[in-house]
């Protein structure tokens, strides 16, 4: 399953951008991923929780999943559109060179973690 190791890779991200002194559960790691960028977000979530469950600091860790819209620019008109469908043509002047500006990307955004101050016994 692809979900599978792109939540391997998003905990792992994760972990890297943990203080190494850390101690304190994450509670809410937030991705932006792209329309187009194939993600089933099902099978994320699962993944996500499967390997979380069993990663230090991150077994309760909630993944909230944003999603980015499919936005191509087209040079020659110079404008940015929106797009629904995977056809990467201008509607303006149906310009095929055009770039893709962002609904493929995955990315961490956002990690929460929990920094309420610990009870002192
Ligand atoms: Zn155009």
């Amino acid at each position: 399953m692809h979900e599978m190791s792109v939540a391997q890779n998003i905990i792992d991200i994760v972990l890297q951008h943990l203080p190494e002194e850390n101690s304190q559960p994450v509670q809410v790691v937030t991705v932006k991923i792209g329309k187009m960028a194939g993600i089933v977000p099902d099978s994320l979530e699962f993944g996500f929780q499967v390997i979380a469950s069993e990663t230090p600091h991150l077994e309760n860790a909630q993944l909230r999943m944003e999603f980015t819209p499919l936005i191509i620019h087209c040079p020659l008109c110079g404008k940015d559109f929106e797009i629904n469908d995977p056809y990467f043509i201008c509607p303006d002047c149906n310009n095929t060179n055009v770039e893709i500006k962002s609904g493929t990307e995955l990315q961490v955004t956002e990690i929460e973690i929990d920094d309420s101050p610990q009870e002192e016994s």
